[in-house]
């Protein structure tokens, strides 16, 4: 097993009760980027995935490869370029490609919310944090009552392990991982079932890295939520997912449970991946690189949009677009090789 970070976890009931309800059904999403006189970027094609109450799940690939668009895409936050083509995204039943704006505000912040990437410069400089935690309940809970908006900041800012009196400090004199854990409050505040993690630890060393993941699993645990952690980093994905959906150029490469990912991959992209990632047991292993770069989505290639860069391509990889192929319960993977090897 290459590159596995050596922390054994409890994944958490999530994985020990198959029973959990799911909250999140994501099927056969598309979404396009039009821009006048070109072609349509095609940035996310046919991705599905389901997510239960409790669970984890990491949306894993490099930079371009749609995963920022299909997280926006949930909450039909796309910019005006960016329009759902297909597919449908359920929550707790409901298609939120399909209700009026109205209804989707009433599901906004209150039942799914978002921690969004670059939350260190996302803070208003000159409010108070607490200031800016209330306002978040203010306009998501109208009515919530007055008199009780400052003992919730209160409840919000322990449960992300910051003592109540920094409510009253400026985000300059809260440190990095203080700044990050309040924006993890402001997403919890109106007591969502969802959260969408966009890298929460990019930009974070690497103790405090681990104290943001530590916080995120607690509050799944204690909170029953649900989330959704996109990032690059496979470090991250090993330490807390129960699940993981690989993307490469805006398609699943890969989806399973965590232990198939790092145990018994299938598509060469995942595999490249985990070359990649050190290996702990062999520090001396030199690390390999995927060499190319991920395909422009407004210029994909006729066939797999990982062949120009695949090591084991073969001449069908060229000209024709591997299918998703379902290799177990929990394992899908599209490469032609799966395919052959089934
Ligand atoms: Fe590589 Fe071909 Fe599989 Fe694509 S379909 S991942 S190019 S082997």
């Amino acid at each position: 097993m290459p590159g596995r970070p050596t922390v054994e976890k409890d994944r958490g009931e999530a994985q020990i009760n198959p029973t959990k309800r799911t909250v999140l059904e994501v099927q056969n999403l598309s979404i396009n980027y039009i821009s006048e006189g070109k072609p349509p970027a095609r940035a996310v094609e046919n991705v599905s995935f389901t997510l239960k109450e409790g669970e984890l799940i990491g949306l894993v690939g490099e930079s371009g490869c749609g995963k920022t668009t299909l997280m926006l895409s949930l909450l039909r936050l796309l910019p005006s370029a960016g329009q759902i083509v297909d597919g449908k995204v359920f929550f707790n039943g409901k298609d939120l490609t399909t209700i009026s704006e109205k209804e989707l505000n009433k599901i906004r912040w209150k039942e799914i919310s978002i921690v969004f990437q670059g939350a260190m410069n996302a803070l208003n400089p000159v409010r108070t944090v607490g200031d800016q935690i209330a306002e978040a309940i203010t306009k998501h809970m109208p009515d919530f009552p007055k008199d009780k908006i400052q003992g919730r900041v209160i409840e919000l800012l322990d449960l992300v392990g910051i003592a109540a009196d920094h409510k009253e400090h400026y985000p300059h004199q809260y440190s990095g991982g203080m700044r990050q854990r309040a924006m993890i409050a402001m997403a919890l505040a109106c007591n969502p079932q969802v959260i969408i993690a966009d890298e929460p630890t990019t930009a974070l060393d690497v103790m405090i890295q681990a104290q943001i993941l530590e916080l995120l699993d607690n509050l799944r645990k204690k909170l029953g939520l649900a989330i959704v952690f996109v990032t690059h980093d496979l470090g991250v994905v090993a330490e807390i997912c129960d699940k993981v959906l690989v993307m490469y150029g805006g398609v699943t490469a890969e989806y399973a449970d965590v232990d198939t990912i790092y145990n018994s991959a299938r598509h060469p992209y995942t595999q490249e991946l985990l070359k990649a990632f050190p290996d702990l047991t062999k520090p001396k292993k030199k690390l390999s690189s995927i060499p190319g770069y991920p395909p422009r989505l407004d210029a994909l290639p006729d066939g797999c949009r990982f062949a120009p860069r695949c090591p084991v391509a073969i001449a069908r990889c060229h000209t024709e677009q591997p299918m998703l192929h379902k290799l177990g319960d929990m394992h899908i993977a599209s490469c032609h090789l799966v395919e052959a090897s089934k």
